[in-house]
């Protein structure tokens, strides 16, 4: 199919093929330009103007984990001497202090530390939610599930269901990446595999948790991989309706071992195959999946301005302390003000409005807090306080058990 079909396939919201979204994905010059123009009609019609954005806090409470994913910058083997991992009362305080500055949202991931089991997800999911009762509570990817359930020998509907008792208000949709296990493969050995992140969104949206959709691009894949991710998603979000936003997440390659140690790797997406993912993910997803998200965190704040006048409508969160992508040497900084956010809303001549994870629109909650020092990724990890192997695993006493665990489905 040639381009000019599929975008007007896409401009009259007919159903767009595999070739079709492909070929949308993999639109560049003029070409792009038109496709961002009917991009940014669609994204008015389906969501109205408004630029909205979140005040939240990342708590990325260890960075040791057990798997090597190629892609990943942020974690440290066990045995590496600067692992870290924050006991359960800093990341109280960290919750407490985000809310103390306006944030309705924590979103606590972080690495699979091999002490890390069900039990343990359970007692900071509760413990956070009993100290902070009136954040809301975003956490564990679908990886982080995968790893308590298999831990703890319980099936992913037990354990999610009693995250969801224990005060879990809904989930990142990442470790995603590209949804294709030959190139999960080579991306990372024993990653959670498509059919399982499948299994763990379905579960979660099945029990009325929701959670976010994200693809990262910019590495291996090509427009055909990126176009059966997306039209993955819509068929999962077809038959759930859980998907409260899409986030495009762009390769950072200047620390990832994927670029700096393995042939044939693309060093992250250019600015137009960004533009292009992103405004074909409006047309190819718009109509399900509503709300897309622009990642300031790897695309800075001026592609972000570009972005939002390419079909996307949010500009996420604060962040506070963001991790993941600055240990992958991204330059866009590790936190945003609320009034930093709304700038980027005003400069394109656009409404914003701060709304909830779940995408409702709230009143400004922040507070006048945001000139202190709230610490770097890099600080934490020559953080002594922290060290992993002089105070970070919970002690036993910090342990509690399932009370309905079941067999693995
Ligand atoms: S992406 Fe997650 S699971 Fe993979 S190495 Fe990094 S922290 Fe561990």
């Amino acid at each position: 199919m040639t381009f000019e079909e599929a975008l007007a396939k896409a401009e009259q919201g007919d159903h767009l093929s595999l070739d079709a979204s492909a070929s949308l994905l993999a639109a560049r010059g003029g070409n792009l330009r038109a496709m961002m123009k009917v991009a940014d009609q669609k994204r008015a019609e389906q969501v109205g103007d408004t630029v909205t954005y979140v005040i939240n806090r990342n708590i990325n409470f260890t960075n040791v984990c057990i798997k090597r994913c190629h892609f990943c910058a942020f974690s440290d083997d066990l045995r590496s001497g600067s692992g870290y991992f924050l006991p359960l009362e800093e990341v109280v305080r960290r919750a407490k202090e985000a809310r103390s500055m306006g944030a309705t949202e924590v979103c606590i991931q972080a690495g699979l530390a091999p002490e890390l089991n069900a039990s343990k997800y359970l007692k900071m999911t509760e413990t956070v939610k009993n100290a902070v009762p009136d954040l809301h509570l975003h956490a564990w990817s679908p990886e982080e599930i995968k790893h308590g359930a298999k831990q703890s020998r319980v099936s992913i509907r037990s354990f999610l269901t009693e995250l969801k008792a224990a005060g879990l208000d809904s989930l990142p949709g990442t470790s995603a990446e590209i949804l294709d296990d030959r190139l999960r493969r080579r991306l990372a050995v024993g990653r959670i595999s498509t059919a399982q992140w499948i299994d763990v969104v379905q579960t979660a949206h099945e029990l009325d948790l929701m959670t976010t959709a994200t693809m990262m691009f910019g590495h291996l894949e090509s427009a055909h991989d990126q176009a059966r991710h997306l039209l993955t998603l819509r068929q999962v979000q077809k038959e759930t309706g859980g998907f409260t936003e899409f986030v495009p997440l762009a390769f950072v390659h200047h620390q990832a071992p994927l670029f700096t140690s393995h042939e044939g790797v693309r060093p992250g997406p250019s600015t137009e195959e960004r533009l292009a993912v992103y405004s074909a993910s409006r047309l190819i997803l718009g109509d399900v999946i509503p709300n897309l998200q622009v990642s300031w965190v790897k695309e800075g704040m001026s592609l972000a301005a570009r972005i939002l006048q390419a079909g996307a409508n949010d500009l996420g969160g604060t962040l506070i302390n963001e991790s993941i992508s600055t240990a992958a040497g991204s330059s866009h900084g590790q936190r945003q003000t609320p009034q930093a956010l709304t700038q980027v809303a005003q400069g394109i001549g656009r409404p914003f409005q701060q709304r909830s994870t779940l995408y409702q629109p709230i009143a400004d909650s922040s507070s006048s807090a945001w000139g202190a020092d709230y610490g770097s990724f890099f600080d934490l990890r020559k953080d002594q306080r922290f060290a992993y192997h002089s105070t970070g695993r919970p002690s036993k006493s910090a342990r509690v058990s399932m009370s309905q665990a079941s067999p693995r489905r």
